[in-house]
């Protein structure tokens, strides 16, 4: 028996409030964002699995120069980028991740190399770079590859103001840009994605929750597929993506309340903004955030495709 599809994406929570962003801003958002929804659903909808679906999506997001995933990156300390992204399918538990890396195009294709050609689970720095280069089917960038005018732009502002995180559009305040997405195929298994950039002017190999399984990503059918934004520090200690799905399986809490005990809760209490996307391998579907706004997508369970940006925002678009 075929079972119905599920989908969400994320593109970064933060400080998004009206204002912040020009209506020409907005709009090209909720387009990028679409089209990476859209990507995914299409892998689901032709039987594709779940975890081809949140890939296809997530490298979408990262070819889309506003979001802090792939090109458009922010930059480090030293004015390079290092990419950081995880992979899991809920299916079996395998997982790959890479921290740290200078060249692979698409991070997200890096991680799904690890999972799939590596016994290792996350490879990091040049040690990544290495093997990334050593897979045929991926394309390399130089690292400038990665520069957009904007990015440049917050990391002269942050040197500056070094008490400031600067990740996204708008430049003020502390805003988020990392992507992510979670999928449920028509065999009943999800899977998750997540692909970032990190915090502008990083140092010291500085590495958050993105591309750390159980913290800001983690897929297991028999609770949920998580993908985590937002302030990374605060998402490693409270280990946000493996804390949901925990109180699911162990605790048989719901999606909803297992998300808002952490996202609104734990999370919020220690100091933690940010939110998470997920699905369970029953179809629910829950976009969390304790920030003003967060870029997201989703497909309800009719089939409708929507986007949105602050709180309070839902723009469902003809399909
Ligand atoms: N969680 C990411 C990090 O700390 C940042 C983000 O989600 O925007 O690296």
């Amino acid at each position: 028996m075929t079972q119905s599809i599920a989908m969400a994406l994320h593109g970064g929570a933060g400080v998004l409030m009206p204002g912040v962003l020009t209506p020409d801003d907005e709009q090209a958002i909720h387009a990028a964002l679409l089209q990476a929804l859209k990507a995914g659903v299409d892998v689901l909808e032709q039987g594709g699995s779940s975890l081809d679906a949140v890939q296809a999506s997530v490298v979408e997001l990262e070819e889309c120069p506003w979001f802090n995933a792939g090109k458009g990156a922010v930059f480090t300390h030293k004015g390079d980028h290092e990419l950081d992204a995880a992979i899991m399918n809920g299916a079996n538990l395998e997982a790959g991740a890479v921290a740290g890396v200078h060249h692979v195009r698409n991070p997200i294709c890096g991680a799904r190399a690890v999972l799939e050609h590596s016994e290792h689970v996350l490879l990091a720095g040049e040690g990544a770079d290495l093997f990334l280069s050593e897979q045929p089917d991926l394309e390399h960038v130089s690292n400038d590859w990665y520069d957009t005018p904007l990015r440049r732009r917050q990391w002269a502002a942050q040197q500056q103001q070094p008490e400031t995180v600067l990740l996204e559009p708008g430049g003020v305040e502390k805003k988020f840009g990392t992507v992510g997405a979670v999928a449920l195929d028509r065999q009943g298994h999800v899977a998750a994605a997540t692909s970032t950039g990190g915090i502008t002017n990083k140092r010291y190999g500085r590495v958050g929750d993105s591309p750390l399984i159980g913290l800001g990503t983690w897929a297991d059918d028999r609770s949920a597929a998580i993908s985590a934004t937002g302030h990374g520090e605060f998402f490693m200690r409270t280990v946000v993506a493996h804390n949901i799905a925990s109180r699911i399986r162990l605790v048989g809490s719901s999606l909803a309340d297992a998300c808002e005990q952490v996202v609104q809760g734990e999370l919020k209490d220690l100091g933690g903004n940010g939110g998470v996307v997920a699905v369970t391998p029953s179809g629910e579907t829950v976009l969390s955030f304790n920030t003003p706004g967060m870029y997201r997508a989703w497909r309800d369970a009719e089939g409708g495709l929507h986007t949105a940006i602050y709180a309070e925002d839902d723009r469902l678009h003809a399909v």
